[in-house]
């Protein structure tokens, strides 16, 4: 179902994360482009608008984890987009509630009402040890009562026997006394579906439901019909209400677009997914493993995450005390300038936050661009131990020999120095604000 929105999103992404740096024109050319993918994978337009809107807020405020490279990092806030679209958390059938707990399934006919009913029956009672009543309401069409029928047999599920010339209603208290009577633990009522959501369907599913009190009102939707799903889904839900929403044929090759676009318009979430004409081709929709499955970049999800979870909080907090107390020394800078290197440079830091880009003629003026920082390393990696702990030390002919071995000029070695006592005074006074910006900018 995923595929070739799968293989567009990995092709946008491997160019990105293959980059040391990003400048803002890199991350708003890829948004532009998964805006694109989106579209085609037939994803409602507001949807899409509203997804890469908060990836682009997200990128603001995203704190830049160490050792993953801003690309890496786009494709977590991405994916996180993901899944929060998809709606966060698994969310299984219910059935907290007095046995025989009445589940009832609606939606268009030929969406895979009966087939999914059956499913669900099977897998309560093979898997969750449920005894199970099942009850066809279709009194228009006795081929899908017989179909339902012969399912429960095929399953070894039981069904309420079919008495010719009831309405739906009173099929339905029928099997609700019958599960009574019987000792089910849940009893599953299969409305008639139409061709089209009409109001004959609609004023029929809403006095069933509200004969029978459901506590679930499961809406099956046909994932290749795309937007129509989203639709038929909103319908129902506006004029029956519903519980939650199962995506049938997600084994075919639609385009992705309503599995995507159904948790953001109907604010109902996807329960069950069907994967198949089989009885035991139904599965749990998990919007974490559904957006691993759609992003094909697990690996740098999960690098983002382990990055996050390393982070050096003793390290950090060290750091905050010398700065408080202005001992802040090179050894101290050298290590500021490697974690900034790790993350592309402060460049590659700022391309992260769209709006920044424009600010890199300064960044490098302030000496962090990524060669600037290389150099700066290599003039700190020259001096003594002593050197690097009281910087007032080097005299000029302590210098010369500071540049000599680091491949640069004594005016380099006075710039650095000069850096470093701008930094120490200014974390000094940004330190005594607990938690300044700097600080947190510098990773610490
Ligand atoms: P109903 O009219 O809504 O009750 O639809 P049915 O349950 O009769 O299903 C219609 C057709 O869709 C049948 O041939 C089913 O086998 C098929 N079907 C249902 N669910 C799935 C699914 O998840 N994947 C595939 N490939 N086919 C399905």
């Amino acid at each position: 179902m995923f595929e070739t929105l799968s293989d567009r999103l990995s092709g946008i992404f491997d160019k990105l994360t293959r980059r040391g740096a990003l400048s803002e024109a890199d991350v708003s050319e890829a948004m532009r482009e998964v805006r694109r993918a989106l579209l085609e994978a037939d994803v409602a337009l507001d949807v899409v608008k509203s997804f890469t809107d908060k990836v682009r807020n997200r990128a603001i405020g995203a704190e830049v984890v160490k050792s993953v490279t801003p690309g890496q990092m786009v494709v977590k806030i991405v994916h996180d987009q993901l899944v929060e679209m998809l709606g966060s958390d698994a969310k299984p059938i219910d059935l907290h509630a007095v046995a025989p707990v009445p589940i009832l399934m609606v939606g268009l006919q030929g969406s895979g009402k009966t087939t999914t009913t059956s499913k669900i029956a099977r897998r309560l009672t093979e898997r969750d040890r449920k005894k199970v009543l099942m009850a066809s309401l279709d009194t228009r069409r006795p081929a899908a009562m017989e179909q339902l029928k012969i399912l429960g047999e095929q399953n070894s599920v039981d069904t309420l026997p079919i008495v010719p010339g009831q309405t739906a209603v009173q099929i339905a208290s029928r099997a609700i006394n019958a599960a009574k009577l019987g000792g089910y633990d849940v009893v599953i009522l299969d409305t008639a579906g139409r061709v089209t959501v009409d109001q004959e369907l609609m004023a029929e599913v809403a006095e069933v439901k509200r004969q029978t009190n459901p506590h679930e009102v499961l809406l099956v939707a046909d994932a290749l019909t795309g937007q129509d799903a989203v639709n038929t889904a909103r319908a129902f839900d506006e004029q029956v209400g519903v519980t939650g929403i199962v995506l049938t044929r997600v084994d075919g090759d639609g385009r992705g677009g309503a599995a995507l676009s159904m948790r953001a318009v109907t604010g109902k979430p996807i329960k069950l997914m069907g994967v198949g004409e089989k009885s035991d081709a139904l599965e749990d929709f998990h919007p974490s493993r559904v957006a691993d499955r759609i992003l094909g970049m697990g690996d740098i999800v999960a690098l983002v995450e382990k990055a996050a979870a390393n982070f050096d909080a003793d390290q950090a907090a060290k750091m905050a005390k010398k700065m408080q107390k202005g001992e802040f020394d090179l050894d101290d800078l050298a290590e500021q300038l490697r974690q900034m290197q790790k993350l592309g440079g402060m460049s590659g830091i700022m391309g992260l936050m769209p709006g920044m880009g424009k600010m890199k003629n300064q960044i490098a003026a302030a000496g962090f661009d990524d060669k600037h920082i290389k150099r700066q390393i290599a003039i700190v990696q020259s001096m003594t131990k002593k050197e690097r702990a009281k910087p007032a030390l080097l005299d000029a002919k302590r210098k010369r020999r500071v540049a000599a071995g680091s491949g640069t000029d004594v005016s380099d070695i006075n710039k650095l120095l000069k850096m470093h006592r701008q930094m120490a005074d200014m974390m000094k006074k940004m330190g005594r604000q607990k938690g300044g910006m700097l600080g947190k900018m510098l990773g610490g």
